[in-house]
């Protein structure tokens, strides 16, 4: 650990430093964003802190977006933004692909909202997803906290115990989220998680297996939930030696085993888990999947899924959901990895993702600058030494994140970057040079 922003020690320490071009940054967003501001101000009348999605809060007041066409963001001022965000991975398809739209179009002429019943659609989708992520069975959802949910429960049900081994940093949902080595506030059945406090490497494979072991032992263990790279917790990639530790250490005590690819499911032609080599019990779905709508879907081995979900099975669960087969989802999201996202396409956009990064980490070389992730996922992540053992530095994202603005890259300001398809090389050429400049801007402050 290094210095903090009491440092007394440094000279003119890099923490005032950052201090004054951060105030400076700061004053330049409120005076090039009235509009936003105002929509601030009108929001927090009707919603808490104007807002109704947590991460999307930022101080002073969140950039408000009135539009999106392709892969760019307008927001209310009218600044254009080459929309790095990616709706956090959901955004796959960009804000208007033709065949996306082709679907939603048919959709409503053709079949109708909301039929209240069976249909061919659902099937269909269920098809490809099976066939696609090597599932037996798969049940839909709207969200990717709900598919955890679901598969919990399954697990629960299936093995008759209640406890989850889950790891520090993961983030499985709304009400799943375990940063800070910790199950936070709002979690579900909160008592029932049992925190494995590393993650990703050698020294993580080794807790998980003793944590598994454990909590096994006394005898209440139903399922370990993994990422196979923490997507919320940073764009962390776990290795494949630690995944299949915690795979086989679940498998050997009778726990069912989580792959939550809610995230990563994008990131080889069919999911993380499978590149990896790794057989799960149960996998967790989302995202990009709803074809540009809300969805989530769980599934795997046909042995739990249908002795739990059958609803011709006595004794089964019931798993309810107004809008679990909505037909502008199952078509959209079945029209989109259909037609668009085929395995070679998602070969292709994640062999791009990983030049980025590779180019990113160019750029940084010798500052506190450090970009990780896989393939189209980029988290990126100031650190006092430029090394993970240091200390984070806030102050430095926070600045990045309002010069990148002004240089109109629409990024999370927490530091995660989720590639489209699509969006133009000159982009990503203009991002690079963009952080070269900002690092060169500010080397007396990002340099170690
Ligand atoms: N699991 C992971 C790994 C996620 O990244 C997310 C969403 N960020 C979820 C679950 C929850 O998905 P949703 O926001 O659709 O509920």
């Amino acid at each position: 650990m290094s210095c903090n922003s009491d440092c007394h020690t440094c000279p003119k320490s890099s923490h005032q430093e950052a201090a004054e071009a951060l105030a400076a940054a700061q004053s330049r967003y409120v005076a090039n964003n009235p509009l936003s501001k105002k929509q601030h101000e009108l929001a927090v009348e009707s919603l808490p802190g104007g807002n109704t999605r947590t991460l999307l809060h930022t101080s002073p007041f969140p950039l408000c977006m009135k539009h999106g066409k392709g892969t760019f963001v307008w927001d209310e001022d009218g600044h254009k933004y080459t929309d790095f965000v990616g709706e956090l991975s959901a955004g796959l398809y960009g804000h208007s692909h033709p065949v996306i739209r082709a679907a939603i179009l048919s959709t409503f002429d053709e079949i109708g909202l909301s039929l209240g019943s069976t249909t061919t659609y659902e099937a269909r989708y269920a098809s490809l997803l099976c066939q696609r992520f090597k599932l037996e069975r798969v049940r839909m959802t709207n969200t990717g906290t709900e598919a955890n949910l679901h598969a919990l429960a399954a697990a629960r049900h299936y093995t008759r115990k209640k406890k989850v081994v889950v790891f520090n940093g993961g983030y499985h949902g709304a009400c799943f989220s375990f940063g800070g080595g910790k199950a936070a506030p709002n979690t579900a059945d909160k008592g029932d998680f049992v925190v494995v406090q590393n993650y990703g490497d050698d020294e993580a494979a080794a807790e998980a297996r003793r944590v598994i072991e454990e909590t096994a032992r006394e005898g209440d263990l139903a399922a370990v939930l993994v990422e196979g790279m923490q997507g919320a917790g940073g764009c962390l990639p776990g290795s494949k030696e630690f995944l299949l530790a915690a795979q086989e250490a679940a498998k050997n005590t009778g726990a069912i085993f989580i792959l939550d690819e809610v995230m990563t499911s994008r990131l080889a032609p069919n999911g993380l888990g499978q590149e990896l080599g790794l057989s799960p019990d149960l996998v967790t779905l989302g995202k990009y999947l709803g074809g540009g709508f809300s969805f989530g879907a769980f599934g795997g081995k046909k042995e739990i899924m249908d002795s739990v979900y059958d609803p011709r099975v006595k004794g089964s669960l019931a798993h309810s959901g107004t809008f679990n087969n909505n037909t502008m989802t199952m078509c959209a999201g079945f029209a989109g990895l259909n037609q668009v996202f085929t395995e070679e396409v998602c070969v292709e956009l994640n062999r791009v993702g990983d030049v980025l990064r590779g180019r990113l980490n160019g750029v940084a070389k010798r500052t506190r600058l450090r970009f990780t992730g896989r393939g189209s996922l980029i988290g990126l992540h100031f650190r006092e030494n430029g090394t993970f053992e240091s200390q984070e530095r806030a102050d430095l994202r926070d600045l990045f994140w309002f010069e990148m603005l002004e240089e109109g890259f629409w990024t999370t300001r927490r530091g995660f970057i989720a590639m489209m398809l699509d969006t133009p090389k000159d982009e990503l050429d203009r991002f690079v040079d963009a952080v070269g400049r900002f690092l060169e801007r500010h080397a007396g402050i990002m340099m170690v």
